[in-house]
């Protein structure tokens, strides 16, 4: 009798915490949903595409033109890109290690995916610009690296023919900073505070060749969340981009115990 009233709170905390691991597990079943509308959706544009070519060459309509074979070409890639892309999501699931910290030379790093991405920008004469100060980082250089590839790729992805992405490193008391800026198509207002989310593209007719599935900047923002730094976008539409990574100034390989 005494415990009356402590008995009907607990039921109450229980029913609390049952509903929200409910409405938990109801945003878990919208989100898989999602993805497989998704990738049916980004599946089904390229084969039909693929089979449209196919079946005029086979019917004897057309010849199997280079420029025909091409397009094809393009398309088989497309999804080679989006199952790419799945696997990575996939791994990104599967794994929850620990950060391997390890001092980094941030110019190095930048200057090597610059490389690695030079031949993408120049397709369409995209000019790399960087300003890169003498830092070192303590970080984890895969993760890191990953990131970096997400954003540069992105810049280069949604700029124009002819465009401008300027990289540049600074320090400041709180934070090594890494702007990653673009003169590109820029990020309307109402979609700037989601692009974060996984899954979410502003474009989503999906017919561009941009090839992606909304999962790069989720996942680099999850990374950098685990450096206890974060990401801090800027966008004008039509005039461009800027995504600035934060890393924690004071973060030694003495912190690694409380990354995870
Ligand atoms: P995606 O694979 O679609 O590129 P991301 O998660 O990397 O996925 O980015 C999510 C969305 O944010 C993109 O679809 C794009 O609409 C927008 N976006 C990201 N970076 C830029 C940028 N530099 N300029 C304009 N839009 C961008």
């Amino acid at each position: 009798k005494l415990n009356y009233k402590s008995n009907i709170k607990e039921v109450d905390e229980l029913i609390l915490s049952i509903n929200k691991l409910a409405s938990a597990l109801n945003q878990q079943e919208k989100l898989r949903k999602r993805l497989t509308t998704d990738i049916s959706h980004e599946l089904r544009t390229p084969i039909t595409s693929i089979k449209g070519h196919l079946d005029v060459i086979i019917a004897g309509i057309w010849e199997p033109t280079t420029e025909r074979l091409i397009s094809i070409n393009e398309e088989v890639s497309r999804m080679n890109n989006l199952i790419d892309e799945l696997g990575r999501l996939a791994k990104y699931d599967s794994e929850n290690e620990e950060l391997e910290i390890e001092k980094i030379d941030l110019a190095k790093l930048l200057k090597n995916i610059v490389f690695n991405l030079e031949s993408k920008a120049m397709e369409k004469e995209i000019y790399i610009e960087c300003e890169l100060q003498e830092i070192k980082i303590s970080a984890d250089k895969k993760k890191i690296y990953q990131v970096l590839v997400n954003i540069i790729s992105n810049a280069i992805k949604y700029t124009g023919e002819k465009g401008k992405i300027y990289i540049k490193t600074y320090n400041d008391d709180e934070y090594i900073n890494i702007s990653i800026k673009d003169n590109g198509i820029g990020i309307p207002v109402e979609d700037i505070n989601h692009i974060f989310e996984r899954f979410y593209r502003v474009d989503k007719s999906r017919n561009k060749e941009t090839g992606g599935i909304g999962v790069g900047l989720t996942i680099a923002k999850s990374i950098i969340e685990k450096h206890k730094g974060n990401i801090i976008v800027r966008s004008d539409i039509s005039k461009g981009s800027e995504f600035i990574i934060r890393l924690p100034n004071k973060l030694d390989s003495n912190d690694k115990r409380h990354l995870n």
